[in-house]
């Protein structure tokens, strides 16, 4: 068992001014690995305390991952601190110096005095090539009593430390040898707590495992295994995978990759939609702008113009533009007045007596549907949940037959 340590190191980092995606993403990463990770731990950038939590972290696990603090100012301490750690002193190496000065040389600028640190290396470190930046990283490896463990110092900057661990990290861990195989289930209209209790037993065994995680599209089900071999971790996923299906069905509107908004698109099969939204800021053509393949979605949230698209006054008046009745008369009006074969309609309340009230409709011409959400939140909570109710209602009306 191979066990991992995380530790991010900036100021900026631990008073929350950024947030540490660099930890989720490896945190990931290392979990499809098979590594186990025990602990994330942020630190300001200052010396002591980075050594210290470098030594810590060294002393209980055999991989430590350091983010951050490589750049060429005095605050960047991770190459000081990982030197203190393994008492060994840092030196220019002349080959780094050589790159460093090149990538200066090559936009017709000298490098600054400051960055000759980032050419620094001690004897149990490989420098690792940054292709997108001017800070190297470092691959350390220690030897111990009970074997080998090893440091890896990444710059901070996101796209930099993806791309080295993949090219550089990755290639040189001694990983587990075992395969890790998942797929992830996605669902809308059912609350977590129900998917649960549907699931049962099967979300209390390890392996495979399966998980819930609630998004804003829906509860999302993750089926994972893990065997010495590909195919033996594809077969242990299959039958629990298949039974998860099953149980989903009702819900499920897609796995994996795939959006809601593209779920959509393919249940449409070539009909146009066309979709009015009173009360959502766009909420619903915001999630559909994201699939290329909608783009005529109307916007409109002017009372006298939502009469012109087919709401009645005497709906207005007696129901409101927040209700049942509303979205009805809105979906209709999207397919005629926008010329499209199927109309779909969201209004919603985010202030006063109708806060947290959503309706969507859909319209094909021979079916109408409505869905109905009520439930409390901050004015874009509100909105998302209502345009993610608007879509599911519209992947599940346009299922073969158009029973929903
Ligand atoms: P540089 O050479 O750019 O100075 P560095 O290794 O010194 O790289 P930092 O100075 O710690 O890295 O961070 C540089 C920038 O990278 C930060 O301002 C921030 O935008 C981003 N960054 C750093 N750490 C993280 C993290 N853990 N998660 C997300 N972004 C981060
Ligand atoms: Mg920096």
């Amino acid at each position: 068992m191979l066990l991992a340590e995380i530790i991010s190191v900036g100021t900026e980092l631990l008073f929350g001014e950024i947030v540490d995606s660099n930890a989720a993403f490896l945190a990931r990463e290392l979990g499809e690995r098979g590594v186990t990770l025990h602990r994330k731990t942020v630190l300001g950038d200052n010396l002591g305390r980075v050594s210290e939590g470098l030594a810590l972290a060294l002393s209980r696990a055999d991989l430590v991952i350091v983010g951050g603090g490589l750049g060429p100012t005095d605050d960047d301490l991770t190459r000081e601190a990982i030197a203190a750690v393994m008492q060994e002193t840092p030196a220019e190496d002349p080959e780094l110096l050589a790159w460093l000065r090149g990538l200066y040389e090559a936009r017709g600028r000298v490098m600054p005095e400051g960055n000759r640190k980032q050419a620094w290396l001690i004897p149990s470190a490989e420098a690792l090539p940054n292709p997108v930046g001017t800070a190297p990283g470092w691959f350390v490896r220690r030897q111990t009593e009970g074997g080998e463990k090893i440091i890896v110092a990444l710059p901070g900057p996101p796209r930099e430390m993806h791309k080295m661990w993949r090219e550089q990290v990755l290639p040189r861990l001694p990983l587990p040898g075992r395969a890790l195989v998942h797929t992830t289930i996605h669902t809308q209209g059912i609350g977590e707590s129900n998917v649960a209790e549907i699931l049962g037993e099967l979300t209390r065994q390890a392996n495979p495992s399966v998980a819930t995680y609630f998004r804003k599209t829906g509860v999302d089900v993750r089926v994972a295994a893990s065997a010495d071999t590909e195919a033996e971790a594809r077969a242990l996923l299959a039958p629990v995978l298949d039974d998860v299906r099953g149980k989903l069905a009702r819900w499920t509107w897609g796995e994996d990759g795939q959006t809601l908004a593209g779920a959509v698109g393919q249940r449409l099969a070539g009909r146009t939609l066309g979709v009015i939204e009173a009360g959502s800021a766009g909420a619903l053509s915001l999630l559909l702008a994201d699939e290329p393949a909608f783009h005529d979605a109307a916007v409109t949230q002017d009372h006298r113009r939502l009469i012109t698209l087919g709401l009645t006054p005497v709906t207005l008046k007696e129901a409101g533009l927040v209700s049942e009745q509303a979205a009805r008369e809105l979906a209709a009006g999207a397919r005629e007045h926008l010329a499209s074969d199927v109309g779909l309609s969201v209004v919603l309340g985010v202030t006063g007596e109708r806060a947290g009230q959503a309706y969507a409709a859909l319209d094909t011409g021979t079916l109408q549907k409505t869905v109905t959400v009520n439930w409390p939140g901050d004015p874009e909570q509100v909105r998302e949940r209502a345009a993610v109710a608007a879509l599911g209602l519209a992947f599940r009306a346009l299922a073969a037959g158009g029973e929903g």
